[in-house]
C-alpha cells in the first residue's frame, strides 16, 4: 500500500487508536505488537468497536478489503505516515530531549508559545517511537507550531525520532545521569541525545541553547543558535535566578515567580523565556503563562498537609535530578527537615557507586533526617544518626507510622517504580 493511500484513509478519521480497550469512532487504528501482545489479532474488534480502518500487518487477520489496510509492518507505517503529514502541512516544530526536564520545559513553552499562537504539543509523556508518530498526527491545518518531547534511553533513537519529526528547532534540556544503562555511560547520555544537535547542524536548523552549560556551548558552535545566559553575551539574558522555594526569574527587568519548586526547575523556565522571546511572545505574556503554569503527576507539587509543607517530586529519579532536589532542598531556610528518597532504576553497573554517592551527598547534611527507601539504597548503608535505611516500603511504613513529623519540611523523590506518593497516606 501506498503512503499517499494511507494517507487518505487517515484523512478520513477523526482520530488514531493503537489500544482497542480505548477504540474512538471514525478512528485509525494501528494493529501493532508489543513484547506480550499482538494487536492484529484485536483488528477485528477494533473494526466492530467503530474503528473507521485497521492498519495489520499479518495477513492471516486480513478479513475486510475495504477496511483493513495490510501494510509490511504497523509500526513503521504509523512512522511513515507521521512523517508524510509532518511534511504536507510544512508547520514550524520544536523538538525537546535531554535526561531530565522535558515534560516540564515543553510544558512551559507551550504556555508561553500558546499566549500567541495554536499550538499542539505531546501529550503528557508520549515521547518514544510510538508517541513521536501519535503527537505528530495529532497536528492540524490550524497548529501554528508543533512542539515534541523526544525521549530515549539507548543510541540512535533521538536520531531515528528526528527523521521523523523532523524538527526546525531544538532544545536539550540537560545531559544528566539518566538511562545510563542504555547509554553505556555519561558519554554515552551526551553522544545520544546530541543526535538531535547533528540532526539540526546537518539540515541548518537552529537550536535553543544554554549557554551556562559548558557542553551544551561546546557542542553548539557550528549550528545557527539562540541562546540564554546568566552571564550576559547570549540572545536572552537571564539576571538573576532563585529559589525560595519557588522558582524566581528576572528578565529584562521584569520578575517572574512561578509555581515551580527547585532552582533546577530555573533552566527549564529559561528555555521557555527564550523561545517565546524568539518567536516575538511579549514579555508580560511570557510572564502571565509561566506564572499561571502548576505542575501536575507528582512532578514538584508543593503540597500542605497537617501542618507539613511536602514537596512531592514522586514522579521520579535518577542522579542527577535527584542531586539537584537535594542541594535544592539543602539550601532552603526552613526550619525543620526530612527527606524521604527512594531507589533509582535502570541505572546498570553503576547503580550502586550512584546511591552510594546520593547517601554521602546526604551525610554532609545532619540538619536533614533522611529516610532511604529500596534494596540499592539500603545496600549503601552507613551508620549515621540522621540517615534512616529501609529495603521495602512496608518496611519503612512500619517504622515510619510511629513518628510522623509535625511542622516540618518534606521532600519525596524516587524513581517511579517506587511509588513514593503512597508516602502522602502517611503523612
Ligand atoms: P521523563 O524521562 O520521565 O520523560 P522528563 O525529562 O520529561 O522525564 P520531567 O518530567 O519534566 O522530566 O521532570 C522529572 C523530574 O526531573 C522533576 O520532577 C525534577 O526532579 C527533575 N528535573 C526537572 N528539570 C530538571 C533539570 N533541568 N535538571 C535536573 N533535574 C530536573
Ligand atoms: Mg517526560
Amino acid at each position: 500500500m501506498k503512503i499517499e493511500e494511507l494517507y487518505q484513509c487517515f484523512l478520513q478519521c477523526s482520530s488514531i487508536c493503537t489500544d482497542t480497550r480505548k477504540i474512538e469512532p471514525n478512528s485509525l487504528f494501528f494493529a501493532l505488537k508489543g513484547d506480550n501482545f499482538d494487536a492484529n489479532t484485536f483488528a477485528a474488534e477494533a473494526l466492530t468497536k467503530g474503528a473507521l480502518f485497521v492498519v495489520i500487518d499479518d495477513k492471516k487477520y486480513f478479513t475486510d478489503e475495504n477496511k483493513m489496510l495490510l501494510v509490511p509492518d504497523s509500526l513503521r507505517a504509523l512512522q511513515g505516515l507521521a512523517n508524510y503529514h509532518r511534511i504536507q502541512l510544512g508547520l514550524p516544530i520544536i523538538a525537546l530531549t535531554g535526561s531530565n526536564g522535558k515534560t516540564t520545559t515543553k510544558e512551559l513553552i507551550n504556555a508561553v508559545l500558546s499566549q500567541q499562537y495554536q499550538t499542539k504539543a505531546t501529550v503528557g509523556n508520549l515521547n518514544n517511537h510510538i508517541g513521536v508518530p501519535l503527537t505528530l498526527l495529532s497536528f492540524n491545518e490550524d497548529t501554528d507550531i508543533g512542539i515534541v518531547e523526544m525521549g530515549a534511553n539507548h543510541q540512535k533513537e533521538i536520531e531515528m525520532l528526528c527523521r521523523i519529526a523532523q524538527p526546525d528547532f531544538g532544545y536539550i534540556t540537560n545531559f544528566g545521569k539518566a538511562h545510563l544503562e542504555g547509554f553505556g555511560g555519561t558519554e554515552g547520555v551526551i553522544k545520544g541525545k546530541s543526535e538531535l544537535y547533528q540532526y539540526l547542524e546537518q539540515n541548518e536548523k537552529t537550536a535553543f541553547v544554554n549557554l551556562d552549560d559548558p557542553i551544551q556551548d561546546e557542542k553548539t558552535k557550528n549550528i545557527t543558535r539562540y541562546t540564554f545566559s546568566q552571564k550576559g553575551n547570549s540572545n536572552v539574558v537571564i539576571q538573576s535566578v532563585s529559589a525560595n522555594p519557588m522558582v524566581k526569574i528576572g528578565v529584562e527587568n521584569i520578575t517572574i515567580q512561578s509555581h515551580l519548586i527547585g532552582i533546577y526547575n530555573a533552566n527549564n523556565i529559561n528555555a521557555a523565556i527564550s523561545i517565546g522571546n524568539y518567536f516575538n511572545v511579549p514579555t508580560e505574556a511570557i510572564k502571565t503563562a509561566i506564572e499561571n503554569y502548576i505542575p501536575s503527576n507528582n512532578r514538584s507539587q508543593l503540597i500542605e498537609k497537617n501542618g507539613n509543607h511536602i514537596i512531592l517530586d514522586a514522579y521520579n529519579a535518577n542522579p542527577s535530578s535527584m542531586t539537584a532536589a537535594l542541594e535544592n532542598f539543602a539550601q532552603l531556610e526552613d526550619g525543620s527537615k526530612i527527606a524521604i528518597l527512594g531507589d533509582m532504576f535502570e541505572l546498570g553497573t553503576e547503580s550502586l557507586k550512584e546511591h552510594q554517592n546520593i547517601v554521602s551527598l546526604v551525610s554532609h547534611t545532619p540538619e536533614i533526617k533522611t529516610y532511604f527507601i529500596g534494596k540499592d539504597f539500603f545496600a549503601s548503608k552507613i551508620d549515621q544518626p540522621h540517615l534512616h535505611f529501609f529495603s521495602s516500603f512496608d518496611d519503612f511504613t512500619h517504622s515510619f507510622q510511629n513518628e510522623i513529623p509535625k511542622a516540618h519540611t518534606i521532600l519525596i523523590k524516587g524513581s517511579r517504580g517506587m511509588a513514593l506518593e503512597r508516602t502522602l497516606e502517611l503523612l
